[in-house]
C-alpha cells in the first residue's frame, strides 16, 4: 500500500501535467473502478467532461485534482492503482524546472515515440510502453483537450489497475473544520466531502500536534496501531510506522497510555522525518528496487531501518532485529533499542 512519501511523488506529477488541461472526454473501458460513485458511471463522465484541473492535492495518502466548478476528482490508487500520464506538451522545453521535473525529462516526456509516464506510487516516474496501445488493465482514460506541444496522438490521464483495489469518483468539495489549506498542492481551505475525517498528515504544517499526542496518550491500543490510525494523523502506514518507531526507539506495543507527552511528540517529529528523507530520496535513488511481501516495490527501500530487515542487524547497535505481530500486521524492531512492554502472560 503506497504511504505518503509515494502518493506526494504521484500528487507533484500530476500536478505538473494536469493543472490547467481540460478534460474532452472520458472513456470507460470496465465501470468497477467507479463504483463508489454516487449516481453510476454516467454521473461521473457527466460531471468531469468539459471540466478543468485547477491543481492536485494530497492529504496523508488521499488524493484529489479540484476541478474548475467547485468539484474534485479523488483518486484512490488501492494496492495496484497506477496512474499514467501520456502525451502532455509538460516537460517540453522546461529546462527552468529543476528537481522533480528532472525525473520526467528521464522519463522521456516531450520525446516523441515514448510520452507516456507512469506515476505509480510505488515507483519512480518511468516511460510505460506504447502510448497508443491500451495497456492491460487499463480501466479508465480521461482524454485531454488539446494544448500545443501535445504528442500527436493526444493527451490522456490512464487508471489502469490491475486487482481492481483502486477507483475515482467526482464529489463535492467544502469548507477545512479549521479554514487552513484542505492539503498539499493548494492553498484552498477546501477537501472533498468524504475524505473530512482524515486528519492531517504529519507534513502539513497545519496539524494541530498537541491534540494528535493529546488523543494517543489517552489510548488504550498499541501506539503502533494509533501511529497507523487516520482519524489521528493521516499518511503512515506499515512501513513508515515500524521506521518512526525504531526512530524513536519505542516499541510498537506500547499502549497510547504508558507513553509521556514528549516521547509521543518525538514519535511523531521522528516517523515524520523519514517519511521526508523518503520524500527527498525519491528523486535520486530508484534504481535497485526492492518488492516487499506486499508486492510493492519501494525506491527508498535501501535505506529502511527496520522494514523488510527481520533477521539483520541494527544499524544503531547490532543486535538482531526480531518481527511480531500486532494488529495482524508484522512490527520489525530491535530488542535492545525498542524495549518491549511486559504483557500479563509473561508475570
Ligand atoms: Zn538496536
Amino acid at each position: 500500500m503506497p504511504e505518503l512519501p509515494e502518493v506526494e511523488t504521484v500528487r507533484a506529477g500530476l500536478a505538473r501535467h494536469l493543472t490547467g488541461r481540460a478534460v474532452e472526454r472520458v472513456e470507460i473501458l470496465d465501470p468497477r473502478p467507479l463504483r463508489r460513485q454516487r449516481g453510476g458511471p454516467d454521473a461521473f463522465v457527466r460531471r468531469l467532461t468539459g471540466r478543468t484541473f485547477t491543481a492536485a492535492v494530497r492529504r496523508g495518502k488521499f488524493l484529489w485534482l479540484p476541478l474548475d466548478d467547485g468539484d474534485a476528482l479523488v483518486a484512490h490508487l488501492g494496492m495496484s492503482g497506477q496512474l499514467l500520464v501520456h502525451g502532455t506538451a509538460t516537460g517540453r522545453n522546461s529546462s527552468a524546472a529543476a528537481g522533480a521535473d528532472a525525473q520526467d525529462a528521464r522519463a522521456f516526456l516531450g520525446d516523441p515515440g515514448a510520452p507516456r509516464v507512469d506515476l505509480t506510487a510505488t515507483r519512480a516516474p518511468q516511460p510505460a510502453g506504447d502510448p497508443d496501445a491500451h495497456p492491460r488493465h487499463l480501466r479508465v482514460r480521461l482524454h485531454l483537450r488539446p494544448i500545443a506541444g501535445d504528442a500527436p496522438g493526444g493527451a490522456a490521464l490512464d487508471l489502469v489497475d490491475q486487482r481492481m483495489f483502486g477507483g475515482l469518483r467526482i464529489t463535492a468539495m467544502v469548507p477545512t473544520a479549521d479554514g487552513a489549506p484542505g492539503g498539499a498542492g493548494s492553498p484552498a481551505p477546501l477537501i472533498p466531502v468524504d475524505v473530512t475525517h482524515i486528519a492531517r498528515d504529519l507534513l502539513d504544517p497545519h496539524l494541530d500536534r498537541p491534540a494528535a499526542v493529546a488523543k494517543m496518550r489517552r489510548s488504550n491500543r498499541a501506539v503502533k496501531t494509533l501511529l497507523m490510525d487516520q482519524g489521528i494523523v493521516s499518511g503512515v502506514g506499515n512501513i513508515y510506522a515500524d521506521e518512526g518507531l525504531w526512530a524513536a526507539r519505542v516499541h510498537g506495543l506500547r499502549p497510547g497510555k504508558a507513553l509521556g507527552p514528549r516521547v509521543t511528540a518525538r514519535l511523531l517529529d521522528a516517523t515524520g522525518e523519514v517519511m521526508e528523507r523518503a520524500l527527498a530520496a525519491g528523486g535520486t535513488s530508484f534504481d535497485a528496487l526492492y518488492v516487499d511481501a506486499d508486492g510493492a516495490a519501494g525506491f527508498f527501500a535501501r535505506s529502511l531501518a527496520v522494514y523488510g530487515r527481520a533477521g539483520q542487524e541494527c544499524r544503531r547497535c547490532g543486535t538482531l532485529l526480531r518481527a511480531e505481530t500486532i494488529g495482524g500486521r508484522s512490527h520489525v524492531f530491535c530488542p535492545r533499542c525498542q524495549t518491549r512492554p511486559r504483557l500479563p502472560r509473561e508475570r
